[in-house]
């Protein structure tokens, strides 16, 4: 039984202002987490099917949906592989690999580092540098949240298409995930039982390059982190963004954004309302979303690691913010505002 977990978001080709996501809309959320607890339970004790069928449902669900449906009873944590499935994982990575070299022709080749398999059409220096900056992400990310050192979080690898033509991924999009990708420049594959496949194409400004990379593969990294539950779209892209500009210091990206909303901030007053609920965040919220997380983490790393854990382990995001962080929202971003100048900003 497979029932998709979640496609994140689709990155829009380099207007980077406009990162809209294109999401089709979400089933009723009570419904989709009786599946899961079904398909879970189905996966435990059968293989994965090798379809994939992302797009059909998100996991990016409006908060106060999340903080009612758990309080029944949490998600359970992801099952530990056993090694014939991570080697049925792998098998499936390597027949995707075979499904880009159909769809796009021979001249991709693999690269496997210790977490990840890494198909491209780059040559062989350069696929080697972008395979080890997906190592230090995974480093970076597993020292933040306490993984056990040289611990394999993923089913099998994290496999990653990098195509150098953007034609050659629209085919490879379409052609495996059955799904229209027009219009954005990555896309980040979350399978219900753990599969995480991410594909780009390989934008002409490397430092952009890399901090889509990083930003597509720390989603990944979320997915298979400690549980499915999800982590709403503000602190998922939050993370994703903050981790790209520590790891990709001469990119002008995150830095770009964080001064666009700060100019938001200061002539709204507010986040826009809507930034903790909405499904996704808006394509200015980026830049608050990043800016927000430094300063938790900065203000106290401990407690931000508590609070995605709490979130993880099955309390909504407010109630882990309180448990775990010792706020709320509001009290949250008026700190925030100051630390950045901004009185009285409110959510
Ligand atoms: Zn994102």
């Amino acid at each position: 039984m497979h029932i998709p977990l979640s496609q994140r978001d689709r990155h829009p080709r380099p207007q980077r202002h406009a990162r809209t996501a294109r999401q089709t809309p979400n089933p009723p959320l009570r419904p989709v987490l009786i599946s899961i607890f079904l398909a879970i339970a189905a996966l435990a004790s059968a293989p994965a099917k090798t379809s994939w069928a992302s797009g059909q449902s998100d996991t990016n669900h409006p908060q106060e949906k999340q903080t009612s449906a758990q309080t029944s009873a949490p998600l359970p944590a992801w099952p530990a592989p056993t090694p014939e499935d991570h080697a049925r994982a792998m098998r499936e990575s390597k027949a995707l690999a075979e499904q880009a070299r159909a769809a796009v022709g021979n001249t991709m080749r693999e690269l496997e580092t210790q977490y990840f398999l890494f198909s491209t059409d780059l040559p062989q220096d350069e696929a080697m540098m972008w395979a080890g900056l997906l190592d230090r992400m995974y480093a970076r990310l597993s020292d933040l949240f306490g993984v056990e050192k040289g611990a394999n979080i993923w089913l099998g690898k994290a496999t990653v298409f990098v195509f150098s033509k953007p034609g050659d991924y629209y085919a490879f999009e379409s052609a495996v995930f059955e799904s229209d990708p027009a219009g954005t420049a990555g896309r980040c594959h979350n399978r219900s039982d753990g599969m995480v496949v991410i594909a780009f194409y390989r934008q002409k400004q490397d430092m952009d390059f890399a901090t889509l990379l990083v930003h597509e593969s720390v989603h990944g990294f979320l997915h298979r982190y400690r549980s499915p539950i999800h982590i709403p779209s503000w602190a998922n892209e939050g993370l994703a963004d903050t981790i790209a500009a520590e790891l990709v210091p001469k990119s002008s990206w995150v830095p770009n954004e964080q001064k666009r909303a700060k100019t938001q901030l200061r002539q709204r007053g507010n986040l826009g309302g809507d930034f903790f609920t909405t499904e996704h965040i808006d394509a200015w919220q980026y830049g608050v979303a990043s800016s927000l997380c430094s300063f938790m983490i900065r203000e106290n790393k401990k407690g931000y690691v508590a609070f995605i854990n709490g979130i993880k382990d099955g309390l909504g995001w407010e109630e882990s913010l309180r448990k775990n962080y010792n706020t709320d929202a509001p009290t949250l971003v008026s700190a925030f505002g100051r630390s950045i100048g901004i009185k009285a900003l409110t959510p």
